[in-house]
């Protein structure tokens, strides 16, 4: 989940999941290794039950879905939400289940990692939550080109555009996904220092990665993740996991596979040049 599919998931909830009363609480099936819980989970439905969705918020790689007394369910990074009607099946896997008045109910699962907690009082004290909410998100309007060159200023010059963008959460909600698509966009390698971009550069980047976000909200998020029906969304990724085998849509090359900095990054050796610098 990175911002596109936390802006299309939060608009979901709230059309779907708002004044819907909680009534049971399951726990994980088969805990997932890297599933990551605030409180303890069999607390959750002593918590939970009897209250109802108020709203959802969402924020760089969160969603809050806020309850009636406030309390915040906040799930993040590799967590999905899935809803499923009153009758549907209930899947023979998952990290959390939330069973509503209705019988309809939101199934949570971890693909790689994830975070779900619950805050009875709703106050999420955690740095990592709080720089995802508080850092300006690409997509607002204040998210200007002026902030954007301080961000870059801030930042150590041998810092690589991939770095720049998804690390730090300086991009709330920029990961190693969306980025893959804004950087073949831009023409420009993941691993190029940020010393090395012009002021042209610079520009070329920032409007880049408002319209490539902008682009995938308005499709529905991209086409390797699911909304919260189960759909995929229909931003169609030039580079990603389901695409690399494919030549580069503009030049024909074959597009490049490699392990950098905690994460795979794809790219057209031709369109998103290495300078020798
Ligand atoms: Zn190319």
């Amino acid at each position: 989940m990175e911002l596109p599919e936390t802006i299309v998931t939060t608009a979901q909830i709230n059309d779907t999941l708002t004044g819907k009363k909680i009534t049971h609480v399951f726990n994980a099936t088969k805990l997932h290794r890297f599933a990551f819980f605030h409180g303890d989970p069999k607390e959750y439905e002593k918590i939970l039950a009897g209250k109802i969705i108020k709203s959802a918020t969402g924020y760089g790689m969160f969603i809050d879905l806020v309850l009636n007394d406030e309390t915040i369910i906040s799930v993040g990074e590799g967590a999905n939400m899935k809803y499923r009607k009153p009758g549907d099946k209930i899947p023979g896997s998952y990290q959390l289940l939330i069973g509503f008045e209705d019988n309809s109910f939101l199934v949570f699962s971890i693909s790689l990692y994830g975070f779900i907690g619950v805050y009875p009082d709703g106050v999420i004290d955690e740095i990592y939550h709080k720089q995802n909410k508080e850092n300006l998100s690409p997509l607002q309007k204040t998210f200007s080109m002026e902030y954007f060159s301080t961000l870059i200023a801030q930042c150590s010059p041998n810092l690589s555009v991939k770095a720049l963008l998804a690390t730090e959460q300086r991009l709330p909600g920029i990961g190693n996904g969306v980025l893959q698509d804004i950087l073949f966009k831009a023409k420009m390698n993941p691993k190029r220092k940020i010393l090395t971009l012009d002021i042209t550069e610079k520009e070329k980047l920032y409007l880049t990665i408002k319209q490539t976000l902008q682009e995938m909200v308005l499709k529905g998020g991209r086409d390797v993740q699911n909304d919260l029906f189960g759909n995929p969304g229909k931003y169609h990724t030039i580079l990603s996991s389901k695409t690399y085998k494919e030549p580069c849509p503009v030049c024909g090359s074959c597009i490049r596979k490699e392990a950098y900095m905690g994460g795979t990054v794809y790219y057209c050796p031709t369109c998103q040049p290495l300078p020798n610098k």
